[in-house]
């Protein structure tokens, strides 16, 4: 038994510059900090991100009430609790707020010190942090959904769609899958240069060119990915993240282009697009209360696209079920700040395999140098790690812990299972 000694919290920032809360949890002389992501395109029924809304200072986004809450009850609250029972930390984090979204304390202080409880228990037992999950032995790489060009919400370019991603379907080991990626990006860079467009990159590090349609953005990307000397749908997959919560006017979306058409008029160009360009994977194709479409369109795909809640499903356990029971997907985005402890994402994950569907762990478009989805991923056997593209720092530190995790495995690593 390590007893915890004190909990602090503070205000930091993420790499979007907005304040969010870092935690860190002391057994005497040792401590673990982790820090809480922050969603721009988020669900309604997400847990609670908790900020100082009438505090102009930082324009209202700072989290210093939080921060206060913490260090002034919650540390006191933990005092004394073993460090490795996680499960009853989450439930006195639970208790302690004690409302469904976590709109008492806030998800995003209570998320900072479950992350950080769960860090500190796996380094006084001395183990790495991804042994410390679900999976025992036999550990997977997952494969990486670098996303490569940035629209929606995390761009200023005005494309309809949030994220175009790309995956190394067949890397062997994950360093390879990156590699791929990398070139892949670099033919995409040096296409997107030409056009004379500007090569910076978005929230998630991809590309953010002043184009607007999809189509053109696929084009680019197929484009890229012949360039760099692979097969579009062979060697690497393009996959989506529509957001179309974002995109939804009186049950009409306006997806394809900024005109908005029902939802079986969207299916059909949805078809269209899997077809022409290949695509493997689609992420809220549909709104969050939309029930009926996603049903609709996981029936038109027939189970060979990877049909992946995100806005639907918000890590819930209870949101997972009625997916589950309204056949409404068959795959789940994981973010640990949409439910709000380690306990709950972890409950999450087990029933979404035991019902058969394939858990992508996921960062948020402002995000931190903190790399705890890496290990997360890993240890949980989760197939695909979505953390941005192969650029900006609290992106690329993902891919790297997953490189260091990947060389420490040695010859036992392998890589996961995608389709
Ligand atoms: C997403 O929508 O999958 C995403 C990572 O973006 P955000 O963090 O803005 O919700
Ligand atoms: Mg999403």
């Amino acid at each position: 038994m390590s007893k915890i000694t004190k909990v602090i919290a503070r205000q930091v920032f993420d790499s979007r510059g907005n304040p969010t809360i870092e935690a860190e949890v002391y057994c005497k002389n040792l401590s673990a900090s982790s820090i809480c992501p922050s969603g721009a395109s988020t669900g309604t029924y997400e847990a609670y991100e908790k900020r100082d809304k009438t505090n102009k200072r930082y324009l209202g986004k700072s989290v210093l009430k939080p921060v206060s809450y913490v260090n002034k009850v919650v540390s006191k609250r933990l005092k004394n609790q073993n460090v490795h029972n996680q499960e009853k930390i989450d439930h006195i984090l639970i208790k302690l707020d004690g409302t469904k979204q976590k709109t008492k304390i806030g998800a995003n202080a209570i998320l900072a010190i479950s992350m950080a409880v769960k860090k500190l228990s796996a380094k006084i037992r001395k183990i790495p942090l991804y042994k410390s999950f679900i999976v025992k032995k036999n550990f997977k790489l997952p494969y990486p959904l670098m996303n490569i060009i940035n629209g929606g919400a995390h761009a200023n370019n005005g494309l309809r769609i949030q994220e175009f991603m790309i995956r190394p379907d067949k890397a062997k080991s994950f360093a390879e899958g990156v590699r791929i990626c990398f070139l892949v990006i670099n033919s995409l860079r040096t296409l997107i240069k030409k056009m004379g467009h500007s090569t910076s990159v978005g929230d998630e590090g991809g590309f953010a060119p002043m184009i607007s349609d999809n189509e053109n953005a696929l084009k680019l990307i197929v484009q890229a990915i012949k360039k760099a000397g692979f097969t579009n749908g062979k060697e690497v997959s393009i996959c989506l993240d529509v957001a179309a919560n974002e995109l939804i006017k009186k049950r009409k979306y306006s997806i394809h282009s900024k005109k908005f058409i029902s939802v079986d008029q969207s299916i059909q160009k949805y078809l269209k697009l899997i077809k022409k360009y290949k695509i493997k994977s689609i992420e809220d194709p549909f709104g969050e209360n939309d029930w009926n479409a996603w049903t609709k369109f996981v029936n038109k795909t027939k189970n060979k696209v990877q049909i992946v809640g995100d806005d639907l499903f918000v890590t819930n356990l209870e949101r997972l079920k009625v997916g589950f029971l309204n056949l409404s997907a068959n795959s789940i985005l994981i973010k640990l700040n949409q439910i709000g402890t380690v306990t709950e994402t972890l409950e999450v994950i087990k029933f979404a395999h035991l019902i058969g569907y394939k858990t992508i762990i996921s960062h948020r478009s402002g995000d931190s140098e903190d790399t705890f989805i890496a290990d997360l991923a890993v240890g949980t056997d989760s197939n695909q790690i979505k953390t941005g593209s192969l650029a900006r720092s609290e992106r690329v530190s993902k891919y790297n812990q997953l490189i260091r995790i990947e060389e420490e495995l040695g010859k036992s690593s392998k890589m996961n299972k995608v389709i």
